[in-house]
């Protein structure tokens, strides 16, 4: 059996650190959102990529849900006493990942190539693979105006009202034969509880993503806590779509292309489409049981 998860970067990674545990690592390929990318200092940083493989190496740091575990931050604060203000939060060793796969892209290697090698260094067993290899990006209009992602959650701290959500050149981009490949030979897909307009959303709007997804067993975890996000910005940008945060809205957002929605025990709704568990990742015990809960679904569909 092999499955095929869907990633943004934070609650898809959890779940996986659990997956990991209860299915064979080998067996398992991560197709993860490169819509948030964006070059930092002369690098580039693929923020939802180094969580998972951070996660997947057991690397994370489990207090923020980015960079690495006990990271320093001494390169950014050098930057900083030159009066170079350095938008994101670079950790050194995160900076480390960063060099390595840039250095590759400017070898030459496509963004799947240098994904993979990190995975070798990073002695991550699953297959990582970045949707595509097409330039997209994620863009807020806010009434201050357009702003990128990153510039819109960690400048802004996610405070301005969202207008809408624009993710740029997604016309045109296409998903990568990696990616196709890991769909047409998985026994069952699963949407990890990240963002869905700005973490799933741009991998199912990929050409033809859909398409391949309603012809497979696609189970979706709820990164919704009756009518909130678990955390992070989720909720605004659901609303700029027109949509409320909760089990109803997910279920309108990924519509026909999901056939079990895996939601909150204490959800106030029952279906033929949904199985209750608790989707609260707080501890290690946590996302193995909800790991557990999933397989066993894959299992008996
Ligand atoms: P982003 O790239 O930072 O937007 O990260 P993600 O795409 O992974 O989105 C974060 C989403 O993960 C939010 O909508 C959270 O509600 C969800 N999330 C984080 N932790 C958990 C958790 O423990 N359980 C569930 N169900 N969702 C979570």
């Amino acid at each position: 059996m092999r499955v095929v998860f869907l990633s943004g970067g934070t609650g898809t990674p959890k779940l996986l650190m659990g997956f990991k545990e209860v299915f064979p690592e080998e067996k398992i390929s991560v197709i993860v959102n490169t819509a948030e990318d964006v070059w930092v200092s002369g690098n580039r940083v693929c923020p939802d990529i180094d969580s998972v493989i951070y996660a997947l190496s057991g690397k994370i740091d489990e207090g923020k849900w980015w960079g690495v575990k006990g990271d320093t931050f001494t390169t950014h604060t050098a930057l900083k006493s030159m009066g170079f203000d350095e938008k994101l939060m670079i950790g050194d060793m995160d900076r480390a990942t960063h060099i390595f796969r840039s250095e590759l892209l400017r070898k030459g290697l496509s963004l799947t190539e240098a994904t993979e090698r990190l995975c070798r260094a990073f002695m991550i067993r699953a297959e990582v693979l970045p949707m595509t290899e097409d330039d997209v990006s994620t863009w807020i209009l806010t009434p201050e105006g357009e702003m990128h992602f990153q510039e819109f959650w960690v400048e802004k701290r996610g405070e301005p009202e969202v207008l809408d959500v624009i993710v740029k050149n997604m016309d045109s981009a296409e998903p990568t034969e990696r990616v196709k490949k890991s769909i047409k030979r998985a026994d069952a897909v699963i949407i990890g509880p990240s963002n869905p307009v700005t973490s799933i959303g741009p991998i199912l709007e990929l050409n033809g993503i859909k398409k391949m997804l309603r012809e497979k067993f696609v189970v979706a975890v709820s990164p919704f806590i009756g009518d909130k996000p678990f955390s992070g910005p989720a909720g605004k940008f659901m609303h700029a779509r027109g949509l409320k945060p909760d089990v109803h809205g997910l279920k309108k957002f990924y519509g026909d292309t999901v056939n079990i929605f895996v939601i909150h025990n204490e959800e106030d709704l029952s279906s033929p489409d949904t199985v209750k568990a608790n989707i609260i990742m707080k501890s290690r015990a946590d996302m193995i049981a909800l790991a557990e809960k999933i397989a066993e679904i894959i299992r008996d569909a």
